[in-house]
């Protein structure tokens, strides 16, 4: 599900499993289901739904595979589910999603406390999963990504070494991901930063292998990193509307990046989208009314857009 050339930019919204997964409260399915419809007639294109985990661990998303097949039915869209391991992609795969990504920590300590899994076990996993998508027909093929988290620093481990990061996307690849992706799930990235290990893992798995970047906005450097990635040629970025979720240790901070500033942004920079900003600013109803008491976040909901606004680029017409 790469962008398409009508577009500059990929905005892949990942509320409904970053910001879901992150809260306490349980957002009924029809209001899901509203969510998403709302952003996709908004123009958003991509959409991260849910995770396939247990029920358990994750109540917020244990109804992600009807999540998945009503979405699949909303032309245009291209559906994304997470997968912590097989079981997990085989019930995404079923479900119809058209993208799967399976999450790989840099940090082998925060590995072992989220997923259970040492880096061989998660590569081991890859494999299986990578092996299980050829065996199907060719339609039936799901994208496969490979997500490299805490690649930018780790809560547990602290620093993670660059080369780290380049060895695990070289090893992802090798077991059979089609790309790679770098989060920042901790919100550690600065630009600097972001620009480097960008460049050192495209060297190693080539420019077209890594597009996408999952930012966080932890400590206010979010749109900052975006900037940085747009400016080293990243064409998929990761947000979530109203940056539902915030930080447990920051108060006041988005959990991911925003989607009503980025896109604006964006859109202020003349980068198209294909999002219509007014219809995108409107759809935070929608959460608002589905999750009482929940913080959202984003300067643009609060200030409204500039007066005299132009979608589509802001100063290029004025002087
Ligand atoms: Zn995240």
């Amino acid at each position: 599900m790469q962008e398409s050339n009508d577009i500059d930019v990929l905005v892949s919204e990942v509320g409904p499993r970053d910001g879901l997964q992150s809260i306490k409260a349980i957002m009924p399915l029809a209001a899901k289901k509203a969510w998403i419809a709302a952003e996709a007639a908004a123009g958003v294109r991509e959409i991260e739904v849910g995770s396939f985990v247990p029920a358990k661990l994750l109540p917020q998303l244990a109804d992600t595979a009807e999540v998945v097949r009503y979405a699949r039915t909303i032309p245009g869209l291209a559906v994304l589910a997470l997968v912590p391991n097989f079981k997990g992609a085989e019930h995404a795969i079923e479900a119809g999603a058209h993208k799967i990504a399976l999450p790989l920590s840099a940090s082998e300590t925060h590995s072992k406390a989220n997923l259970r899994k040492t880096h061989d076990e998660v590569i081991e996993e890859v494999r299986r999963i990578a092996g299980h998508i050829r065996g199907l027909p060719a339609g039936k093929r799901p994208g496969f990504e490979g997500n490299i988290s805490t690649a930018f620093g780790c809560t547990l481990e602290g620093p993670v070494p660059e080369r780290k990061v380049v060895e695990l996307a070289r090893r992802l690849m090798d077991a059979g991901v089609d790309d790679v992706g770098l989060s920042d799930t901790t919100g550690y990235a600065n630009p600097a930063q972001l620009r480097r290990l960008v460049k050192l893992v495209r060297a190693e798995v080539g420019q077209d292998r890594l597009t996408s970047v999952h930012l966080h906005n932890t400590r206010g450097l979010g749109l900052a990193n975006a900037l940085a990635a747009l400016e080293e040629g990243i064409t998929t970025l990761d947000s979530s509307l109203g940056g539902l979720g915030g930080c447990p240790y920051a108060p006041g901070a988005s959990g991911n990046i925003v989607t009503e500033d980025l896109v604006f942004m964006l859109d202020a920079m003349g980068l198209r989208t294909g999002i219509d900003i007014e219809k995108l600013l409107a759809v935070r109803q929608i959460l608002a009314g589905a999750l009482p008491g929940e913080a959202l976040y984003g300067f643009t909901p609060d200030a409204g857009l500039p007066r005299g606004y132009a979608p589509g680029g802001w100063g290029v017409r004025a002087g």
